[in-house]
């Protein structure tokens, strides 16, 4: 878990849990995901077969976990959950396998921490539903074949580009999860409302839509946020402009942007020109790791054309400036 932004999360999960859509009718957006999923899912019940292994790819908040917990609900199997890092042994992953039951769905979020010796006995476990153990050591070591229930492995990871070859090759099903839509997102404020039974205007729900960053999850937390403002000042319904205003108090601006987009974006303007500048160099600026910036901060940044990606680095863009409110310099494409 990113430090970053996933800390705040922890104390909300509860609530999540209630807003959190449970089917893949009630599952808003990701229109592409969706159907393909329907499809598969329809058919391996069809054929009483386990659904091929799963690949859901995207940015922290998208809905890989929900997904991944409606595929096995819509099979009516079992559900299972780890995470990468977590499994530090190749064994820890064999008894995770060898408690499976025919046609479960074992999901693994952050699959591209997977330990490589964890990674090697996956491979035969998703090919073939066999492991290969190795039991003692020295002369008397000997090799075991258990064979396994035929499961569904559903992988997360927000870094698709970091999973090894064979491992992503393996996957019949890789899909890949974008930023949602104001529209969807919309959709999605209005339905967790609902269901928090919190009054909601249409312009309320649009304008915490239209700066929830693309991400459901932060579209969640902004709702339960602006709840908790709307209960102290007593409103029936949350209008566009207490919505503004509780936005305001949490440092989220008007495009959508957080105290962390916008630290990083004025660090590039101010300390290096607007770049290029290296992710390792931002990284440190921040003091943030890497891996938070490149998965969490950037991707946002980059698909609304704050930032580009080059070859040597980082670049402001004019958007960015102008979002400043500070000149760009010559050598920006105005
Ligand atoms: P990820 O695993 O990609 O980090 P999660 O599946 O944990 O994301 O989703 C984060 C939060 O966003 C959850 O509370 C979930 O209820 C909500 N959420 C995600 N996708 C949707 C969606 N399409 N519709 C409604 N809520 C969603």
């Amino acid at each position: 878990p990113s430090p970053v932004r996933d800390v705040a999360a922890r104390d909300d999960d509860a609530l999540d849990a209630s807003i959190r859509p449970q089917t893949l009718a009630d599952f808003t957006g990701q229109r592409q995901a969706r159907e393909n999923l329907s499809v598969f899912i329809q058919a391996a019940r069809a054929r009483g077969e386990a659904l091929d292994h799963v690949l859901l790819a995207g940015p922290p908040g998208l809905g890989k976990t929900t997904l991944a917990q409606i595929v096995a609900r819509e099979l009516g199997v079992g559900f299972r959950a780890t995470s990468g890092p977590v499994i530090a042994k190749a064994g820890d992953l064999a008894a995770l396998l060898t408690n499976l039951d025919e046609r479960d769905v074992l999901f693994i979020d952050e699959i591209h921490r997977l330990n490589p010796a964890v990674e090697e006995i996956l491979y035969p476990a998703m090919e073939d539903f066999q492991l290969d153990l190795i039991i003692g050591e020295g002369p008397a070591a000997r090799s075991v074949r258990i064979d396994l229930s035929k499961f569904t492995l559903v992988g997360a990871t927000t870094r698709a580009g970091l999973l090894t070859t064979p491992l992503r090759d393996r996957f019949g099903i890789p899909l890949r999860l974008n930023f949602y839509e104001v529209d969807e997102l919309e959709l999605i404020v209005r339905r967790g409302a609902r269901v928090l039974g919190l009054g909601m205007s249409p312009e309320g729900a649009r304008e915490i839509a239209r700066r929830a960053r693309g991400t459901p999850r932060i579209a969640g937390r902004l709702l339960r946020r602006v709840r908790d403002f709307a209960s102290v000042s007593g409103e029936a319904e949350v209008s566009k402009a207490s919505a503004d205003r509780a936005l305001k108090l949490l440092d989220v601006d008007d495009l959508g942007l957080d105290a962390m987009d916008r630290r990083y974006l004025s660090m590039i303007a101010m300390n290096y020109g607007g770049g290029p500048v290296g992710v390792e160099t931002i990284a440190a600026a921040l003091s943030e790791p890497r891996d938070a910036v490149e998965e969490i901060i950037e991707p946002y940044l980059i698909q609304q054309g704050f930032i580009q990606r080059t070859p040597r680095g980082r670049m402001l863009t004019a958007h960015a400036y102008r979002h400043l409110g500070l000149a760009a310099p010559p050598s920006v494409a105005q």
